[in-house]
C-alpha cells in the first residue's frame, strides 16, 4: 500500500491526540493523512484505565498539569473542555460512568473510545495508515512552496503543507512508544525539557522490601506528600515496592534521593484516638488496636518500629505521641521507579516556550505542530492526560 503523494496535513502518530486532530482538521475540509508505525492504531487507548479508558475528568483545572510553564495548557484546555468530549461520547452512544474523583470511564471497554475516534475520522474523510515507518523529514523552501514538508516513509514520500507530530512519550515501549517526536523537535532546533517516567510505581531497596514483605498485596488510604505536593488516595504494597494511585500521582513530583512522607491514617488523629482507647479499652494491645485501623500486616509492620508492644494503658503520653508519629509521618526514600516499562506517562518533552499555546505550532518552524504527550505538559492520574490529548489535538486542528 502506498500513501497519497501529497496532502494538506500529515499527522505522525495515530494515538489519542493524532486521531482527534485528524478528525477535526478533516471536518474543516482539510485533506488529512495519519500514519503510525504500529500494526494497530490507538494501542494506548485500548490499554488505558484498566481496559475501560478513563477518558476525561469532571473537573479539569490547569493545576492538574505539570509543565515548565504552568500557563501553557490553559488556552487549549479552555477551547476544548471535558464537556466537549463528553458531548462526543454521548453523540456516539458510548455508555460511561463516574468512578471516583470525577474520573469518567467507559461502562464496556476502551475500544468504544477508539471506535468513536475512528468513526469521526472516517466521516470527515481523514485517511489512516498503520505499519508505516517514517524515514526522514525535510523542510522545503518555505518562501516558494505551499507544500512545506517532504516526509519519506516505508509507504512512499508524502509532501504536506502542515506536519503534526503526535507520537506521544516514551512509556510502554512494547506498545510502540518511541522518542521519535523528540528527534523531530531536535532536528528543527526546538528545545527539549528532560524526560522522566511519570505516574509510575516506586521500587524499594532489598532492606525496605524485607521490612514490608508481609504487606505485599495490602492497601491503605493514605496521604502521600513530596515537597509541596500531596495526594490522598490508595497505596498498595507490591513485590517491587509501592504502587496504587497515591504513589503514581506523587511519583510525577519525585526526584531520585528525595524522601516521600506518608500519613497512613490521614482521616484520624491517632494520638487523640489512642488516648481515648487508654480510657475505653485499657487492656487491649497496641497491635490489636492498630489492626482495626489498617490491615493486620500493615499494622504489624509499623508496630515493629515501636520499642515494645504493650496493652494501650501502659504507654506514657510521650510514647503515644511517638507511636502516632510512626503512622502519621512515615518517611521513606524510594530506591527508584519502575521506569518507562510501566509508567503511564513521560514527564518533560518539547519545551512549551517553543510552541504557540493557541495553535501548537512551532514558533520558529511554520507548519510544524506538536500535540499530546510529546509536549512538556503532563496530567495527573484521572483522565487528565487524555483530556490534554483531545484539547491539544483539537486546538492544532483549527490551524493546520
Ligand atoms: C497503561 C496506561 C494506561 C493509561 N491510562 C490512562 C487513562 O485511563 N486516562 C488518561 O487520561 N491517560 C491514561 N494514560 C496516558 C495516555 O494513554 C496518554 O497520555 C495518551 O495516550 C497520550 O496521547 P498521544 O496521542 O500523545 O500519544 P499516544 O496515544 O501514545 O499515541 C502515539 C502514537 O504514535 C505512534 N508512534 C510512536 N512513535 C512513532 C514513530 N516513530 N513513527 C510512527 N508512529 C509512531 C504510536 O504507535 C502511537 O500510536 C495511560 C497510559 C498508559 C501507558
Amino acid at each position: 500500500m502506498s500513501l497519497p503523494q501529497q496532502t494538506d496535513v500529515l499527522i505522525i502518530g495515530a494515538g489519542a491526540a493524532g486521531l482527534m486532530c485528524a478528525a477535526n482538521a478533516a471536518a474543516r475540509g482539510r485533506k488529512v493523512v495519519v500514519v503510525d508505525h504500529a500494526n494497530k492504531v490507538g494501542k494506548k487507548i485500548l490499554m488505558s484505565g484498566g481496559g475501560r479508558c478513563n477518558f476525561t475528568n469532571m473537573e479539569i483545572l490547569p493545576k492538574n498539569y505539570l509543565s515548565a510553564n504552568e500557563h501553557f495548557c490553559k488556552s487549549a484546555l479552555a477551547r476544548y473542555t471535558q464537556w466537549d468530549f463528553i458531548g462526543l461520547v454521548l453523540k456516539h452512544g458510548v455508555a460511561y460512568h463516574e468512578k471516583k474523583l470525577g474520573q469518567l470511564f467507559c461502562d464496556n471497554k476502551a475500544q468504544d473510545i477508539l471506535d468513536l475516534l475512528l468513526n469521526e475520522c472516517d466521516q470527515a474523510g481523514a485517511k489512516i495508515y498503520a505499519n508505516c515507518e517514517i524515514n526522514t523529514i525535510a523542510a522545503l523552501d518555505q518562501e516558494k512552496l505551499a507544500l512545506r514538508y517532504k516526509v519519506a516513509t516505508s509507504m512512499g514520500d508524502v509532501f504536506c503543507e502542515s506536519l503534526v507530530i503526535a507520537t506521544g512519550g516514551l512509556s510502554i515501549p512494547t506498545m510502540g512508544a518511541t522518542g521519535f517526536g523528540y528527534q523531530v523537535a531536535e532536528q528543527f532546533g526546538l528545545v527539549l525539557k528532560p524526560r522522566t517516567a511519570g505516574l509510575v510505581p516506586f521500587t524499594l531497596s532489598p532492606t525496605q522490601l524485607e521490612q514490608f514483605k508481609d504487606c505485599v498485596g495490602n492497601a491503605a488510604e493514605v496521604r502521600v506528600s513530596c515537597g509541596e505536593q500531596s495526594f490522598t488516595e490508595n497505596l498498595l504494597f507490591t513485590h517491587r515496592g509501592l504502587s496504587g494511585p497515591a504513589i503514581l500521582q506523587i511519583s510525577s513530583y519525585w526526584s531520585p534521593g528525595q524522601f516521600v512522607r506518608i500519613d497512613l491514617l490521614p482521616n484520624i488523629n491517632l494520638n487523640d484516638y489512642l488516648i481515648t482507647q487508654q480510657q475505653n479499652r485499657p487492656k487491649v494491645l497496641l497491635t490489636t488496636l492498630m489492626s482495626e485501623l489498617l490491615t493486620k500486616s500493615i499494622a504489624q509492620a509499623f508496630c515493629n518500629s515501636v520499642a515494645e508492644i504493650r496493652p494501650i494503658n501502659q504507654y506514657t503520653p510521650k510514647e503515644i505521641q511517638a507511636i502516632a508519629d510512626i503512622f502519621h509521618a512515615w518517611e521513606i526514600i524510594p530506591a527508584g521507579t519502575e521506569g518507562y516499562r510501566t509508567a503511564e506517562v513521560t514527564l518533560g518533552g518539547v519545551d512549551v516556550d517553543c510552541l504557540s499555546s493557541k495553535t501548537l505550532e512551532a514558533k520558529t518552524q511554520p507548519g510544524l505542530f506538536f500535540i499530546g504527550e510529546v509536549i512538556d505538559v503532563t496530567g495527573h492520574l484521572g483522565g487528565f492526560n487524555f483530556q490534554w490529548a483531545w484539547a491539544s489535538g483539537y486546538a492544532a486542528a483549527q490551524f493546520v
